[in-house]
């Protein structure tokens, strides 16, 4: 599954190619992709053109010169990406527009999974308030993440995991973050040391900008790359393996339904 870094790949692919690029016409290829609207709800895009593409978290926000705007989320299999000639696309194709130029910007879906919405500024502004802040930016500060964590009782890990408190850290990174700032995954969140906060945020900040240049450089499908393939992981999926620290081998946990990798020895409860 596209992971914070992928999204945001996606996200400056698509920038760079389609920004001011003007719609000539949508056609919705599935339309459970595009539910609760109709294929038709899409034609007073025709003509638009694509203001900016952004992302939050791991919403897509296509903005246009209309009043609506595209939201996309990926899920499992979920790309967007331009190709130079509208014939080209393929038949995974969910969604596409043909621009003015020819060229066709791509909703690709194999497992079609992922959703493509009609928004306004208002829904889009919804969708926002609802998420904790972007760990990147620089508003996401150690007093923030010591203020996020005070009276969160579930363990650490799933606490990370949670978008309404911090929005983008996925599965892996959340991992790898606790390994870095030496921190057990089920620490109750409200029981991580003062000492510990700081290491904590730079970690977060260190796998998830690490991560995001790898997938800037690699990403190209959804499927055709780990999300770590290129990022070193130190924990994530090596189970057994030796802690590239102290040479502990690494243990896996199940946690909310999901698995855990962590170094017994580094860190400890
Ligand atoms: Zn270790």
């Amino acid at each position: 599954m596209p992971e914070l870094p992928e999204v945001d790949a996606v996200v400056r692919r698509l920038r760079e190619a389609a920004a001011n690029s003007t719609i000539h016409s949508i056609k919705v290829e599935r339309p459970g992709t595009v539910l609760p609207h109709q294929p038709t709800d899409f034609k007073p895009l025709h003509g638009a053109t694509i203001l900016d593409v952004r992302r939050r978290a791991k919403h897509i926000f296509i903005h246009l010169s209309t009043n609506q705007h595209l939201h996309i989320h990926l899920r499992m299999t979920g790309n967007l990406y331009v190709l130079p000639d509208y014939r080209l696309r393929p038949h995974t194709t969910r969604l596409w527009c043909r621009l003015t130029d020819n060229r066709v910007l791509i909703f690709d879906d194999s497992r079609a999974l992922g959703k493509v919405h009609l928004v306004s500024s208002d829904d889009i502004q919804r969708i926002e308030s609802e998420l904790g802040p972007e760990p990147l930016e620089s508003a996401f500060t150690p007093a923030l993440l010591k203020t996020i964590l005070a009276n969160v009782k579930s363990p650490i890990k799933p606490a990370l995991l949670d978008q309404t408190r911090i929005a983008g850290i996925g599965n892996i990174y959340a991992s790898e973050a606790l390994w870095h700032a030496r921190i057990h995954p089920a620490t109750p969140a409200k029981d991580i040391r003062a000492s510990k906060i700081k290491p904590l945020h730079a970690a977060i900040q260190k796998v998830l900008t690490e991560a995001t240049a790898s997938a800037y450089r690699e990403y190209s499908q959804p499927g055709t790359q780990i999300a770590s393939e290129e990022f070193g992981v130190a924990a994530y999926g090596r189970t057994g393996e030796p802690c590239p620290r102290c040479n502990t081998p690494i243990e896996r946990i199940v946690q909310a339904a999901r698995s855990t990798f962590f170094c017994p020895r580094c860190q400890q409860l």
